[in-house]
């Protein structure tokens, strides 16, 4: 993994938003207050510290790589999983240690008081999506430096953390489920859905700064515009619903890959696989099912637990062989038998999903779940993680060398001294597979290419690159 590139699951450096800063920016003058940001947790939060990045560039902060370089550090922390939470407070804890003036948000900072029990001398904390009050908190420990704004520009499309040639397209903060491992809507609230003419706006300006490829993330994709009543909005002078069949249709319009995240398997999504059949956006999913068995995803609370989802699965397969879906599953989640984790196997072998990644249950501070009775055993657990994993493998490994020899197009992502590394349609970036392009060198980052699959093991491939 090159460093330039925003990796979610490895934000804890300061190093990194400066670098893609200084890469994506028109300018990188250093006049101003000086800066250090740590970004963690997933790229919904990290389209969280791009905005509150493009704010403060905006206003003529710098943004610098060492805590020795910063006036002051802001950590944007996640809290979804216990891990995640001590990551947030050992990253705070080593700021005030490196800086000493640290102001904290995201997720965990809606937990004010855990924080100052660790950490009683951090400046200010507020939640996530609280751009304004970060900025503000700012504003109100290192003053807005004096800046020329057209010597210190920022891009129209505002700082992106992610290299050029992609990005994350958030539609929605919030979530309206109940889950009972989850504590995100206790974090981020219920869902509220952005307008559908500033996110087709936000998209255009990123395909106008040569983003290849959208990834469209919320944390229910499906449910976007419910809680405006899908009402009709207007972009470019035509109506358009504020739905996610209404904003795939104009993104499709837009000439670039399209890639949706977290997608529950609503009829209404039914509308979308005909677009992917098209060629219109990717034909990819991102559906977390996290299991498989009826009792199981009821005790979950689980959005579409009721649903027939293999015969789902059948009918857009049928509509779009080529479909890609991507899932996540947990295993030993409270009172789960044997029997039960026997049938979410089942369901893989059935379902033969295309990528799949596997978590084993843990207790999340405050969730519901952590209230069931019958934990399953650690080791269980572990046998049965590690049984889930070897089937998938297994499926995946199988289904890679059902591409030998087809030709796809490839997003670079990378030139190494090996040669190119990209993906194709069937790879989101960060999470799924790549495509290496041996001793590849005459292309670029961003480039779309053609290749020939010409080996694949259970996760990555290896290709030729072959003419239009
Ligand atoms: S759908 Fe469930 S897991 Fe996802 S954010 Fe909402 S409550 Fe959490």
């Amino acid at each position: 993994m090159s460093v330039e590139i925003f990796n979610p699951n490895k934000t804890t450096t300061l190093e990194t938003p400066v670098k893609v800063l200084e890469s994506n920016s028109t300018n990188s003058s250093k006049i101003g207050s000086r800066i250090g940001f740590v970004s963690l947790g997933c790229p919904k939060n990290l389209v969280d510290s791009e905005r509150i990045l493009t704010q403060l560039r905006t206003e003529g902060y710098d943004v610098v790589p060492t805590y020795n370089d910063a006036e002051l550090v802001i950590v944007n922390t996640c809290g979804f999983i216990d891990s995640a939470v001590q990551e947030s407070l050992d990253t705070i804890g080593e700021a005030l240690a490196e800086n000493g003036k640290v102001i904290v948000t995201g997720c965990l900072g809606i937990k004010e008081d855990e924080i100052r029990e660790v950490h009683p001398n951090v400046l200010a904390i507020t939640g996530p999506h609280a751009y304004e009050s970060v900025v503000e908190q700012v504003h109100e420990h290192l003053p807005k430096p004096q800046h020329d704004p057209f010597l210190q520009l920022v891009p129209d499309h505002g700082i992106k953390l992610t290299p050029k040639h992609y990005a994350y397209l958030k539609i929605s903060e919030g979530c309206n489920h109940r889950c009972t491992f989850c504590i995100i809507p206790s974090m981020r609230g219920d869902l509220v859905s952005r307008p559908v003419g500033e996110v087709l706006d936000e998209a255009t300006r990123l395909k106008n700064a040569g983003v290849k490829e959208l990834l469209v993330i919320s944390q229910d994709t499906s449910a976007y515009g419910v809680d405006v009543k899908y009402q009709t909005g207007f972009w470019d002078g035509m109506p358009v619903k504020t739905d996610m069949l209404g904003l795939c249709k104009k993104l499709a319009e837009m000439g670039i890959w399209v890639r949706l995240h977290y997608v529950y398997p609503y009829p209404s999504v039914d509308k979308v696989i005909p677009l992917m059949a098209e060629g219109k956006i990717l034909p990819y999913l991102d559906i977390p099912f996290q299991h498989a068995n009826p009792r199981i995803l009821k005790l979950m609370k689980r959005p579409a637990a009721a649903e027939k989802t293999l015969e789902r699965i059948q009918a857009w397969r049928a509509i779009c062989p080529q479909l890609i879906i991507r899932s996540t599953f947990i295993v030993g989640f409270p009172g789960e038998t044997e029997d039960e984790f026997q049938q979410l196997l089942d369901f893989l072998t059935v379902a033969q999903l295309d990528r799949v990644g596997c978590f084993k249950y843990s207790d999340v501070e405050g969730a519901k779940a952590n209230d069931l009775p019958d934990p399953v055993p650690e080791s269980v657990k572990q046998e049965r993680f590690e049984r889930f994993m070897a089937l998938q493998s297994k499926i995946s490994a199988e289904k890679l060398q059902q591409k030998i020899g087809l030709e796809y197009q490839i997003l670079i992502d990378e030139v190494t001294s090996e040669g190119a590394v990209g993906r194709c349609f069937a790879d989101a970036p960060e999470i799924d597979g790549q495509v290496y392009l041996t001793d590849e060198f005459d292309v670029n980052p961003g480039d779309l290419i053609w290749g020939q699959i010409i080996h694949a093991d259970e996760h990555d491939m290896w290709a030729v690159k072959v003419e239009d």
